[in-house]
């Protein structure tokens, strides 16, 4: 093996072995756990504290083991993998035991450590995608368990019902469907408290496969990201959102925001601005008032280049938003780095927020902070009046979610304006 294959600390495979080891195998199943920060233990125990704590915690799930394929691919977050499970959920089993385990008290020379952790579970046999959509199911599933609580496994159920063949279908078949509108557009409205109005609307892609049916973004995006395709799908975009603003300057809406959903990749392309800058003027997209997207589990912890390239992306005249804020990893004040505008608040916190009473108290915090560092902030996938009549108390705030307007195809969009 080579050297970025093996993880120093722990000595165990990383990322790459993983994807190369699930690659077409199906079917698989995949663990996502992440321990919750030990280093909060180092100032008490010494500075190493957090090292020996990963140890111990990889010692006790070697034991644990079979055939099953572990390997370190975050500072605190490790995979277990297994090819043929002989049926759905068996790595929920494992889990158990892992949770079990963590219960008991970690002894260092003396002192007695709980370590809590989260875990999510992804499987194929919900539909098998590609290792990399797998691992990215098994993190979300993770990240859902965090959220619920301490010590919480999280089973990823979704069936989408595509299968690792009508995958690769989907593969081969996106170049057409950008060109002949079988990928098209709908427009969601973002409904703004305090002018009582929507002000804005994120555009979402749509696919309308002719064997196949509908395809959602969440599956045919990160394979467009994957065949090169996502830069066409943009330069799509942006051609249809200037023939938006045109319909909408017809109607009088001026001054009307459009957000489209940017993925870092195309972002960070070399040739990114070049390409924008050539459509801006070929499509008299100058001057409009138009806000990426990024979503904030694509955010890089430390990148220059990222920085930089969105200072030239404000300077072009556009708005940046961060979407899904609060399940990645990055905190507000890193955040403060760059120059956003918009904080998009992702619907796990939205959701309940008249019942979840910890939901609620980490909304309030967030839009405090927002406002004191002056961004702009839109609460996502609002559904039901309970919800809406907590939200209001923000009066601040934009929201956008089924119960104001449902992702509406252009026309069927103007006319509710
Ligand atoms: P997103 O950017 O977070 O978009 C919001 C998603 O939440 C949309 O799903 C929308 O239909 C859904 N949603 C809106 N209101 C509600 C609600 O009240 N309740 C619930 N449960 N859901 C709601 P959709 O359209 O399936 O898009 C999924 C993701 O795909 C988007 O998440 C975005 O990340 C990506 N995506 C969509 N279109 C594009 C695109 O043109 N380019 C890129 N790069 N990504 C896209
Ligand atoms: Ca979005
Ligand atoms: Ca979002």
């Amino acid at each position: 093996m080579e050297t970025d294959e093996v993880d120093a600390l722990t000595g165990l495979a990383t990322y790459n072995v993983l994807i190369e080891y699930l690659e077409d195998s199906v079917p698989a199943e995949v663990l996502y756990i992440e321990i919750d920060e030990p280093a909060r233990f180092n100032d008490a125990f010494g500075y190493d504290t957090d090292k020996r704590i990963l140890l111990y915690f990889c010692e006790n799930i070697s034991s644990l083991l079979d055939d099953e394929l572990f390997v370190r691919i975050g500072t605190y977050s490790f995979v277990i993998a297994k090819k043929n499970p002989s049926k759905p959920g068996e790595l929920k089993l494992l889990a158990d035991k892992i949770i079990n385990q963590l219960r008991e008290p970690m002894n260092f020379d003396g002192n007695l450590l709980y370590m809590t952790a989260a875990i999510g579970i992804a499987s194929s046999f919900y539909g098998f995608y590609s290792a990399a959509t797998l691992v990215r199911q098994a993190e979300h599933a993770m990240k859902k368990a965090k959220r619920e609580g301490t010590n919480r496994i999280v089973l990823c159920q979704e069936n989408r019902g595509f299968s690792f063949e009508h995958e690769l279908k989907l593969l081969r078949d996106i170049p057409r469907a950008i060109e002949n509108g079988e990928i098209y557009f709908v427009y969601q409205g973002q409904y703004n408290y305090a002018q009582k109005a929507f002000t804005g609307a994120e555009m979402l892609a749509r696919w309308e496969h002719p064997v196949l049916g509908n395809v959602p973004p969440d599956i045919f995006i990160p394979l467009a990201e994957k065949s090169g395709m996502i830069t066409p799908l943009m330069n799509k975009t942006l051609i249809e959102v200037s023939k938006m603003y045109k319909k909408l300057e017809e109607k009088g809406f001026d001054d009307f925001s459009i957000a489209l959903n940017l993925s870092f990749q195309v972002l960070m392309e070399e040739s990114f601005l070049d390409n924008v800058t050539f459509l801006l003027d070929a499509y008299g997209l100058k001057g409009k008032p138009l806000t990426f997207e990024i979503m904030e589990d694509t955010i890089p912890d430390h990148l220059e280049s990222f920085t930089a390239r969105l200072d030239e992306v404000k300077a072009l005249g556009f708005s940046l938003a961060v979407d899904d804020y609060g399940t990645g990893h990055t905190s507000l004040t890193y955040l403060l780095h760059f120059p956003i505008d918009y904080l998009k608040i992702d619907r796990s916190f939205v959701h309940n927020i008249h019942q979840n009473r910890r939901n609620f108290l980490l909304f309030k915090s967030i839009i405090d902070m927002a406002d004191a560092l002056e961004l702009k902030v839109i609460a996502e996938g609002i559904e039901t009046r309970e919800d809406d009549a907590i939200l209001q108390q923000f009066e601040g705030i934009t929201v956008q979610g089924y119960l104001y307007c449902k992702p509406l195809r252009a026309e069927a969009l103007l006319k509710r304006l």
